[in-house]
C-alpha cells in the first residue's frame, strides 16, 4: 500500500501526451485540425450558373431591348455538353449547371418573353433583361479556392461550415487532436444491464455509464465495453479488447476477496503493475499498469466496484491522466483545490485520508465547508449532489466544527 501522493504522482509520470491522429472527417466534428487541408481541385470547378434561365453570349444581347436566340441545348445541373454555344443562339440552363463554352452570362427565366420562358432545344426565345450585366449569374471558376490552396489551417476547430468546405475540398480524413479513447468495463457476476430489473442478489451496472459520463467530461471518448462476470477467461478476453483504447478502465474485482480476478488478467494480458492499493478512503484497493502498445501504451486502471470509491478513484487517478494525453498544461491536470473551514464536525479514518461529499459555500473571505450525509463506499447520494470532495487527513478522528480542511472541487472538464 502506497500513499495517495505518491499514487498520483506515478500516474503523472506514467501519462505521455497523444500526438494527433489521423480521424475519419464524418466523425471529426468539433476537433482541432492538427495539419492543414489543402484543395484537391478548383471551386467553384468551372464557371457554374447560379440562375435558372438561359446561357447566353454577352455579345447578343441588345441593352434595352428584345434578344431573340436560337435555344440549342437544355442542361440541367450535372449535365455538361462540349458543343460551344454559336453567336444568336444560346443554351436552356439549370442552376448548377456548368456553363456552356461560348456563354458569358445567364438571363434568369423570368425575362422570358410572350410564354417563352419554357422554350428548350429547338425553340426561340425571346429574351429582355433591363438589368443585364455582362457575366451576370456565373460563379466563375476558382472564385472560392483554387488547387492546391489550403482553405482550412492547423488549428482550425472543425465546425459544420469547416466539415462541408473540407469535403469540398477532397478532405475523407483529418489529422487532428482526437479525445484519448477510454474503454469501460465493468466486472461481477452480480452485473446486470442498466436497463434491467435486478432480481434478488443482482446489481445494476451503474459505475459503467457513471464513469462513461466522468471521461466525457473530462474531455475523453468513452467507449463502453458493458459488463463482464467473474471468470477469468472472460476477463481476460475483455481486457485483450480493451487494450486497444488509450485507458481502459475497470470497475470491481481489485479488492482482496476470492473473486477479485481482475489483477490476474492484467497479468496474463502483459501489463505491468505500477501500483495495487493507496491509503485513502474510499479507493483503497485501485490498481494502476500500463502496457505497451505500437509506439504508445494504454494506461491501464482497476477501480474498486463500490460506486463512491470509483468515482472518487476516477477523480484522483483518471482524470489527471487524461488531462496529461489530451496534452493540458499541468495546471489543468488536477480537480482545483481551496481551503475552507468545516461549518459541522466530520469523522475522520483512522490511517487513511478521507474524501468525503460537501458542499461548499462563500463564507467572508473565504469557503464554508458543509459535509454531507454519506454512508461509505457504496453510496452516491451524497456524492450526486456534491459540489465537492472535503479532505479529511489520515488519522485525524473527528474533526470539530471550525476545523480547516481541503476541498477538492468537482468542476466541468478542467481544461
Ligand atoms: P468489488 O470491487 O468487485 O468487490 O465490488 C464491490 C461492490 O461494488 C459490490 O457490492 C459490487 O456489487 C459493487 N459493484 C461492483 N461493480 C459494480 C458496478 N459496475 N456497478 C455498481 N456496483 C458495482
Ligand atoms: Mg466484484
Amino acid at each position: 500500500m502506497i500513499d495517495l501522493a505518491e499514487a498520483i504522482g506515478l500516474v503523472e509520470a506514467a501519462a505521455r501526451p497523444l500526438g494527433p491522429r489521423r480521424v475519419a472527417l464524418a466523425s471529426a466534428d468539433g476537433l482541432r485540425l492538427a495539419a492543414a487541408i489543402a484543395a484537391d481541385g478548383d471551386s467553384p470547378p468551372w464557371d457554374r450558373a447560379m440562375m435558372d434561365g438561359f446561357a447566353v453570349r454577352d455579345a447578343d444581347i441588345v441593352p434595352d431591348g428584345v434578344t431573340e436566340l436560337d435555344v440549342v441545348v437544355d442542361l440541367a445541373a450535372g449535365d455538361v455538353t462540349a458543343l460551344p454555344i454559336p453567336p444568336g443562339c444560346c443554351a436552356r440552363i439549370m442552376t448548377g449547371a456548368p456553363l456552356p463554352a461560348g456563354a458569358d452570362a445567364v438571363v434568369p427565366v423570368e425575362c422570358a418573353l410572350d410564354g417563352t420562358a419554357g422554350t428548350h432545344a429547338g425553340g426561340r426565345v425571346r429574351l429582355r433583361d433591363g438589368r443585364y450585366r455582362a457575366g451576370q449569374h456565373v460563379a466563375r471558376r476558382g472564385t472560392a479556392f483554387r488547387r492546391g490552396q489550403v482553405v482550412l489551417p492547423e488549428g482550425t476547430v472543425l465546425s459544420p461550415a469547416a466539415i462541408g468546405l473540407a469535403v469540398e475540398a477532397g478532405a475523407t480524413h483529418v489529422v487532428v487532436a482526437a479525445p484519448p479513447r477510454v474503454a469501460i468495463l465493468a466486472t461481477g457476476s452480480e452485473l446486470v444491464p442498466p436497463d434491467s430489473i435486478p432480481a434478488h442478489g443482482q446489481t445494476r451496472n451503474s459505475n459503467g455509464p457513471m464513469i462513461a459520463a466522468a471521461v466525457r467530461a473530462a474531455g475523453g471518448e468513452a467507449v463502453a465495453l458493458g459488463s463482464v462476470g467473474d471468470r477469468p477467461e472472460a476477463i481476460r478476453a475483455a481486457v485483450a479488447m480493451g487494450l486497444a483504447a488509450d485507458i481502459l478502465v475497470l470497475s470491481g474485482g481489485v479488492s482482496a476477496g476470492d473473486l477479485d480476478l481482475v489483477p490476474e488478467a492484467f497479468a496474463a494480458c502483459g501489463v505491468a503493475e505500477v501500483f495495487h492499493k493507496v491509503r485513502m478512503k474510499p479507493g483503497k484497493p485501485v490498481w494502476f499498469g500500463r502496457r505497451a502498445r505500437g509506439d504508445g501504451q494504454t494506461l491501464v486502471f482497476g477501480l474498486p466496484g463500490n460506486p463512491a470509491s470509483s468515482l472518487v478513484c476516477f477523480e484522483l487517478f483518471v482524470r489527471p491522466a487524461l488531462a496529461i494525453l489530451r496534452g493540458l498544461a499541468p495546471r489543468h491536470w488536477h480537480l482545483p483545490r481551496v481551503r475552507g473551514v468545516l461549518s459541522a464536525a466530520a469523522r475522520g479514518a483512522g490511517d487513511r485520508p478521507v474524501y468525503a461529499p460537501c458542499r461548499v459555500h462563500a463564507s467572508g473571505t473565504g469557503y464554508a465547508v458543509e459535509p454531507l450525509a454519506w454512508s461509505g463506499s457504496s453510496d452516491l447520494v451524497g456524492l450526486a449532489v456534491a459540489e465537492g470532495l472535503m479532505v479529511l487527513p489520515a488519522g485525524s478522528g473527528t474533526l470539530p466544527a471550525g476545523t480547516e480542511v481541503d476541498v477538492v472541487i468537482r468542476t466541468g472538464d478542467g481544461g
